[in-house]
């Protein structure tokens, strides 16, 4: 059975195999190979890499690429829509030059450009894209530098497009195009009336921070019409949102997009570009609904829905169709990203030693807990579930005001577990319903320690309670016996994960192997190759882990195409304004003075700076030794 759903959310990419392994299953030269992820953390480990790794599977990134625009194309050849798909990559969705190479190679051959939304991203555009059929469209805001920059590229040949966010950024293109005798592509942003669901819902609606309202557009067109430069206007751009769960949002919001681009041509601007922004959506939970961290529609419904409304609005009037721009960056690249990390130690609620009889000088509290434990059945469960926490409470307040010592206390602490282990079993095979059931459950869960920072490699958990699929990579043939929660090893008490995918909705807890003696458990987050690489921060000083990126050979062996060193301690500490080689010294000094006032001798000085050294430049996780 498929207990962690992931045929649901795998997308046919990732599966199990009967051996209990999950596999990923990556395409090339027509050669489709499963490989299973736990060779590939034991490849790793041969490279001498510790856990965690980032892997990136360079195929499932062009397989996404060339889902997204052969959809596109089919849906254009089935309805006879006259114009092109082009879409443009969002370069904040996943920065990283691999990836962003990655895509402009793969994307040559279907015009594939990218989006920029400041300037660092605008020169890696640059570098990076040679034909003009693949457009570069500049969001945000745009100082003078900026708007230069992008002139100077159209007049080199690219099709580079400012998108006029605000009304201050168009006197500077008119006066900078002037100033430089070149000819802008204009793209406005609109605000759009139409609201979405899911986790994005402000970016869209009257008060979202970004675009212009329709009173502002008027004056951009009459501006450029005063200017003799409407010619000049040919891209209408929304952008309600990302990871929109309903299909309807997606048709309201084109819909009305559509009117104003219809207006735009209807004032003599030359237009001839729709783009629709980011949100096509990316189902995590596998449940193919309109839940947030789902989606009720498919890329071809996408696609099919975009034209049908592009076309049953435009062709009444006959409004030529536009060239169809959209900023999908998640759903492109969230596949073709796992993070893999081992497990380092777990901590049960289990109930430690009982005595076989409480002994008489003990205080009543605890003899009363003994009794509910010991006479607790199906039927007076509740009852007892209640007298059992109130005794434990009771213990508590005795023992802040000391009249009880630390072993009664903990005797107490332990008859309480026992009696919510018995709650927990006796519910089982009760018919009865027991309200507090799941609650208790989750209480009891285990928290498994696993070696990576929630911080640095999945900020959205903490952040916006995005839901990541989790899978262990290996025993999937077993069934798993623990109930448990995931906690990284920063210090943080936000550091953990206790949401988990379970179709259209989250489970607080996720189930899990026993550790086994001698042998690794590794466990696999999915589909993070989206926004959670750079929003990472450096909480606790972990830093970058490991990262692999792995391709197939056309004769179906796999390599790895790339190896990135996560960061070293010498790096995150100089990240923070540190010196690592002052930080020696300082801790040199120390170390003599040590010697010198007898604590530590002169050999084990010379100990104690081999391993601070060493130590600098190793790896901020937990390295095996
Ligand atoms: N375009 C713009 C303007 C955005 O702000 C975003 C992100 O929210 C995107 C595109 C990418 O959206 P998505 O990742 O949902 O495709």
């Amino acid at each position: 059975a498929d207990l962690y759903g992931i045929r649901d959310w795998g997308a046919g990419y990732f599966d199990v195999s009967d051996k209990g392994l999950l596999t990923v299953t990556p395409e090339r030269a027509g050669n489709k190979v499963a490989l299973p992820l736990l060779d590939i953390v034991q490849e790793i480990r041969e490279r001498g890499m510790d856990m965690p790794v980032l892997v990136r599977f360079e195929d499932l990134l062009e397989q996404q690429i060339g889902r997204l625009n052969n959809a596109f194309r089919k849906a254009i050849a089935d309805t006879g829509y006259q114009a092109p798909y082009r879409g443009v990559f969002p370069i904040k969705v996943n920065q990283q030059c691999h990836v962003v190479e990655e895509i402009c190679n793969v994307g040559a051959q279907f015009g594939h450009g990218l989006e920029a939304g400041s300037k660092p991203e605008l020169i890696i555009a640059l570098a990076h894209l040679e034909s003009p059929d693949a457009h570069i469209v500049c969001n945000g805001y745009k100082d003078q530098e900026f708007i230069d920059l992008g002139l100077h590229a159209c007049k080199m040949g690219y099709s580079c497009f400012f998108v006029v966010e605000t009304p201050t950024e168009l006197p500077i293109i008119i006066e900078r195009s002037r100033a430089l005798n070149i000819k802008p592509l204009i793209g406005v942003r609109v605000k759009l009336a139409s609201m979405v669901g899911g986790h994005w819902t402000a970016t869209s609606g009257d008060r979202s921070i970004f675009g212009l309202s329709i009173t502002q557009l008027v004056e951009v067109v009459d501006t450029l019409k005063a200017e003799g430069m409407l010619d000049c206007l040919q891209l209408l751009h929304y952008h309600l949102g990302s990871q929109i769960p309903n299909i309807r949002d997606i048709r309201t919001g084109v819909t009305e997009a559509c009117q104003v681009y219809m207006n735009l041509v209807r004032e003599g601007a030359a237009m001839g570009f729709l783009d629709l922004g980011g949100g096509l959506a990316v189902d995590y939970d596998g449940s193919n609904t309109n839940y947030i961290h789902s989606r009720n529609y498919t890329l071809e419904e996408y696609c099919a829905d975009i034209i049908d409304v592009i076309m049953s609005t435009l062709n009444p009037e006959q409004i030529a169709h536009p060239t169809i721009i959209t900023e999908s960056g998640r759903a492109l690249v969230a596949y073709s990203s796992v993070l893999l990390f081992n497990v380092l130690d777990v901590a049960s609620f289990q109930v430690g030693q009982l005595p076989e009889s409480i002994p008489r000088e003990e205080h009543r509290l605890i003899h009363s807990l003994k009794e509910a434990l010991e006479t607790m059945s199906g039927k007076n469960m509740q009852e007892c579930f209640n007298d059992a926490l109130f005794y434990r409470d009771e213990v508590r307040e005795l023992f802040k005001r000391g009249q009880i010592g630390l072993r009664s206390r903990s005797l107490g602490e332990n008859l309480f577990l026992a009696v919510m282990q018995k709650v927990l079993t006796l519910t089982e095979t009760s018919p009865k319903q027991f309200q507090e059931a799941d609650k208790l459950r989750e209480q009891l869960s285990d928290i498994y320690y696993c070696n990576f920072s929630l911080f640095q490699s999945l900020p959205d958990v903490w952040a916006i309670d995005q839901v990541f699929p989790i899978a262990p990579i290996h025993r999937l043939d077993e069934c798993p016996t623990r109930e448990a929660i995931i906690a990284d090893i920063t210090c943080d008490c936000d550091g953990k994960v206790d949401r988990f995918t379970n179709m259209h909705d989250t489970k607080t807890t996720i189930p899990l192997h026993t550790l086994k003696d001698g042998e690794e458990y590794y466990i696999g987050v999915f589909l993070v190759g989206a926004y959670q690489e750079t929003l990472g921060d450096l909480h606790n000083l972990f830093g970058d882990t490991n990262v692999v990126s792995v391709r197939l050979n056309d004769d179906g062996s796999h390599e790895f195409a790339d190896e990135l060193e996560g960061d070293s301690i010498a790096d995150v500490l100089s990240y923070v304004e540190y010196q690592p080689q002052q930080l020696r010294e300082r801790f040199r000094k120390i170390a003599e003075r040590s010697t010198r006032e007898g604590r530590i001798t002169a050999s084990e000085r010379q100990e104690i700076m081999k391993a601070f050294s060493e130590s600098m430049l190793g790896y901020t996780y937990y390295e095996k030794v």
